[in-house]
């Protein structure tokens, strides 16, 4: 392990790629390095101009086509100091979002948090951790010791009962795992439950979705709290229920979470009784049902899955956005509102605004934005990775 930092890869950027280390972000391709030399199986890079001078360190892949996630820039040298620094910095940072009340949160976010490569979900006393990286892989004993220490800050934060310690389970089935010849198969994990803003969910890392929630609509859902009293609140996509609960708590009149997943439906059943909360649950392809149904809501949320996996799917993507939220529109009485999200990272900000337009046009509704909505402040983004920031949405007013 101690060699890890010895035994090193150097690539040598091509004439002409300089503006690659100019702008700082975190992936170097395959396309700027002009020769490799060194260990193949190296965990650390280090890139180097044509006279040998450093130019950037960081996690080494020969199997990605980002051959290198720097982490440092210029001739400063990465080492274990460093990286369990960054671990322990990324996990501070977060100490006001746990309290009594909420005890599950990211607590590192890759690029956001200057670690490349790695995502650690905290959900009460278990950490589930993404590795998306072979480097990263072979540093796996340095960040769990980081980890542990790290987050025993977070004892009588709604840790395992005050121990302070934390279970470790590495979700290995990523996609991008495959890629990085990495294994994909999941250890054996138990379910867990957490506190989100005072209320209960059960979280299944080993199968579900992400990580097992979606963390990265926490606020999102605090809003929706506020805006459902009184309302009848309509919950498309709704996985596990989260919004759904989340809308009851805030004194909904009714709720009615609608997922295709007969399995997401099921734990959305379990999350509402687990918080005491009745709600209506229907299995259903949500383009069908707002097709179909004819009684309106005051409240309607939209959080489909990425409808774009890749930049070329972007056109039929915005066209699932369109449908989806013209027909959502139409359901919303007139003066109720309508929270709706993309979570593509190719679809940007400004091409989901012009889908929204089309979509309210062709509703033929009066629609103002009320807010912009993004992901909760555990998912922070690299100013020089905007990759990064994918979960965009809108609060819209419809009349
Ligand atoms: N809003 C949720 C996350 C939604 S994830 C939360 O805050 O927890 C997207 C969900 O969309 C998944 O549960 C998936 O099963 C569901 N889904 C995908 N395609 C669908 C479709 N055509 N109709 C209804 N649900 C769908």
């Amino acid at each position: 392990m101690n060699d890890a930092f010895e035994r090193r890869r150097t690539l040598t950027l091509k004439r002409g790629k300089e503006r690659v280390i100019a702008n700082r972000h975190p992936w170097i391709f395959a396309g700027a390095i002009h020769s490799e030399r060194g260990p193949e199986d190296a965990a650390i890079g280090d890139l180097v101009d044509s006279d040998g001078k450093r130019l950037a360190c960081g996690f080494y892949s020969r199997s990605s086509q980002i051959r290198l996630r720097a982490l440092m820039f210029g001739e400063e040298d990465i080492t274990r100091e460093l990286i369990a620094t960054r671990i322990a910095e990324a996990i501070a940072r977060r100490r006001f979002i746990f309290d009594d009340t909420t005890n599950a949160a990211r607590i590192i976010n890759a690029e956001g948090d200057e670690l490349s490569g790695l995502v650690v979900d905290r959900y009460n006393g278990l950490l589930v951790v993404e590795i998306a990286n072979r480097g990263v892989e072979q540093l796996k004993p340095l960040i769990v010791h980081a980890l542990h220490v790290a987050t025993a800050v977070l004892s009588g934060r709604g840790a395992a009962e005050g121990s302070g310690t934390h279970t470790i389970w590495f979700k290995n089935d990523l996609p991008v795992r495959a890629l990085e010849q990495l294994p994909t198969e999941n250890e054996p994990v138990e379910a867990t439950t957490i506190v989100e803003s005072g209320l209960h969910f059960r979280i299944d890392p080993g199968e579900g979705q992400k990580t097992g929630f979606f963390l990265d609509q926490r606020e999102n859902r605090r809003l929706a709290r506020t805006l459902a009293g009184g309302k009848r609140v309509l919950n498309l996509f709704s996985y596990t229920g989260a919004f759904g609960v989340y809308a009851a708590a805030g004194g909904a009149a009714a709720v009615t979470n609608v997922d295709v997943s007969a399995r997401a439906i099921e734990l959305a059943r379990e999350n509402h009784a687990l918080n005491e909360r009745q709600a209506e649950f229907v299995v259903a392809d949500a383009f069908q049902y707002v097709r179909q149904k004819r009684e309106r809501f005051e409240f309607i949320v939209c959080d489909p899955p990425a409808f774009a996996k890749s930049r070329s799917d972007v056109d039929r993507a915005a066209r699932g956005y369109k449908d989806i939220n013209l027909h959502a529109m139409k359901l919303v009485e007139p003066g109720g509102m309508l929270m709706t999200f993309s979570c593509s990272g190719h679809m940007s900000l400004d091409l989901f605004q012009k889908v929204i337009f089309a979509a309210a046009l062709d509703a033929g509704r009066r629609v103002s934005f009320v807010r912009r909505l993004t992901a909760a402040p555990d998912h922070p983004v690299s100013m020089y990775c905007p990759e990064g920031e994918y979960l965009k949405g809108f609060l819209l007013e419809v009349r």
